[in-house]
């Protein structure tokens, strides 16, 4: 039996036969376990967004989404705001790096945990998460509180100590209600 614990309703399951019915869900993301170095930059800089939305496009990057991009930009240092096609080679290449290590590690450690049985209570939240899903909990690198930005169906969460130099970047909603008295930088915290 299949449920979905969440009450938005977005999860899907889909079954197909044979490379060709799986080839119908591709979105054309490249695998970035194989990619190299410059073609990860390739599909990176293919379009001008904010390094968090490439991150999580799946018509650039398969198998990232929303969790795990969050996770690739705090291993990385990178802010999740900085603009593709504005990145140095230095920081895109650091990104590739933190890309492989980080969706590695958690290929592993999830089959890990499932063993040879089906995988139970599937979450993009998990306590081994560095900043994921882990709003005002301290950094388990620099020990700074996790921030978050919202949107209408998703959140990001960022390190301020080692993401953004100290910056609180906006969150919309919570800096039109507060003005005046919203956070700019991790010492006003
Ligand atoms: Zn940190």
């Amino acid at each position: 039996m299949l449920t979905e614990a969440g009450a938005k309703r977005r999860a899907a399951l889909f079954v197909v036969q044979g490379s060709d019915g799986l080839a119908e869900h591709d979105r054309g993301g490249i695998d970035v376990l194989a990619a190299s170095e410059v073609e990860f930059e390739a599909a990176l800089r293919r379009e001008n967004h904010t390094v968090k939305r490439a991150l999580a496009d799946p018509r650039l990057f398969s198998g990232i989404g929303n969790a795990y991009s969050d996770e690739i930009l705090h291993r990385a240092g990178l802010s999740p705001f900085v603009q593709t096609q504005k990145m140095t080679a230095e920081q895109a290449g650091r990104l590739h790096a933190a890309t492989q290590q980080v969706m590695a590690e958690w290929i592993e450690r999830l089959r890990e945990q499932a063993g040879d049985d089906f995988p139970r209570e599937v979450t993009a939240f998990r306590p081994e998460m560095a900043v994921h899903g882990r709003f005002g909990k301290p950094c388990p690198v620099c020990g700074a509180p996790v921030q978050r930005i919202r949107y209408a169906n998703n959140e990001t969460n960022y390190c301020p100590g080692c993401q953004t130099g100290g910056q609180i970047l906006a969150d919309r909603s919570l800096s039109r209600l507060l003005k005046d008295d919203w956070p700019r930088h991790l010492e006003e915290l």
